[in-house]
């Protein structure tokens, strides 16, 4: 008896001992880098990509290097060719930039995905973008870090914190900058992935949250060019967030860091790309005339540090995110986004916050 008693003790323990180990890897199933990648687009993916696209565009669809565009710091680190798609005949220039974290691989598919809409579906909708706008579409802004599944870029800078006033540590930083500062754009779109997040309150799974990197209302949007950015940054992400709330499962909130536990957060960082484009940066006399605009960002839930649980919701999370910037493309081509009413930004869910994250004092 006894002897069984101990049996089933052991057993017991070992079952436990073995499902915690099984939840563990479960809930961490990876470190950075360490995530099966397979299925998730490669630089070389993109670069195929790209040329089949503009092969079946008949001309509609541009797909160029920074090399062969004459820039003189035009690859990265490693030597990867930087790649921007350009599309549409508009007077109004939209940035479209994904993957500057390269751990963040959706933004590569998202934008793929989106060119291949815009290359190939002839409805009034995507017409009226393709003749009020021009986008320029970076799917790979980080392809050093997009190859090794890391956030930075080979040397692990973090590429979203590369455009300050003092100049660029990593050289894809400065290739991007130069590029920007001849196209000028008139708004600006980047995409990134947030962990799997539930909502604070109710515990339900966040599909994704709006925000820019200097937080609307926050301590410097309000600032630039008399608050008109803070303004049409709200008025955009109220835009999308209306016209993603007839799709499915969708459940949209405000971007935030931190936790429950800790305190919550909005970020306000002025050496973030998007950033940067809206307070006008200036170095080197390559941007002299302070060119700026306003710009939004989408964190689509799961990426590749929550590696098979992230994936399970792929197809539709990137399905979810070329929604979102369709949609918002069209609100800026007929002009509905400057319609909007900005204070209905403060209706989007969002936890109380203690205060913001900032990469300054
Ligand atoms: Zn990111």
């Amino acid at each position: 008896m006894k002897k069984v008693f101990i049996f089933l003790v052991s057993t017991c323990l070992l079952l436990t001992v073995f499902s915690s180990y099984v939840l563990a890897k479960a809930n961490h199933p990876s470190t950075e880098g360490n995530t099966n990648i397979s299925s998730i687009l490669t630089y070389d993916d993109m670069i195929k990509e790209l040329e089949s696209l503009e092969k079946r565009s008949k001309g509609k669809l541009v797909v160029e290097t920074l090399e062969e565009l004459g820039y003189e710091n035009s690859k990265s680190e490693e030597g990867r060719d930087l790649y921007v798609a350009k599309i549409g005949k508009g007077p109004e220039k939209v940035w479209i930039q994904g993957r500057i974290h390269g751990n963040e691989p959706y933004g590569t598919e998202a934008t793929l995905e989106l060119l291949k809409m815009y290359v190939s579906n002839q409805s009034p909708e995507i017409q009226k973008v393709l003749e009020e706008l021009t986008l320029y579409v970076i799917p790979m802004y980080n392809p050093d870090g997009s190859e090794k599944n890391t956030r930075g870029n080979k040397d692990s800078i973090d590429l979203n914190r590369d455009w300050k006033k003092d100049g660029f540590e990593a050289v894809e930083s400065l290739a991007w900058f130069t590029y920007w500062a001849e196209v000028k754009p008139d708004f600006g779109i980047d995409i990134h992935h947030q962990g799997l997040k539930k909502d604070s309150q109710t515990g339900e799974a966040v599909t994704m949250s709006l925000g820019v990197s200097l937080a609307p209302g926050g301590p410097t949007l309000p600032g630039i060019k008399n608050g008109e950015y803070d303004e049409v940054t709200r008025q955009a992400q109220v835009y999308v967030y209306d016209s993603l709330k007839d799709y499915g499962y969708t459940n949209i909130d405000r971007y935030t860091t931190g936790n429950a536990r800790d305190g919550f957060t909005e970020i306000d960082i002025k050496g973030g790309v998007v950033s940067a484009m809206m307070l006008g940066l200036e170095y080197d006399g390559i941007n002299e005339d302070n060119h700026s605009h306003p710009a939004v960002f989408f964190e689509t839930s799961g990426n590749t540090r929550d590696g098979n649980l992230g994936q399970k919701a792929r197809g539709h999370n990137i399905r979810h995110n070329v929604l979102g910037i369709q949609n918002l493309l069209y609100g800026l081509a007929t002009g509905e986004v400057y319609d909007v009413n900005a204070d209905r930004w403060d209706d989007i869910p969002r936890p109380d916050i203690k205060g913001y994250q900032t990469d300054y004092n």
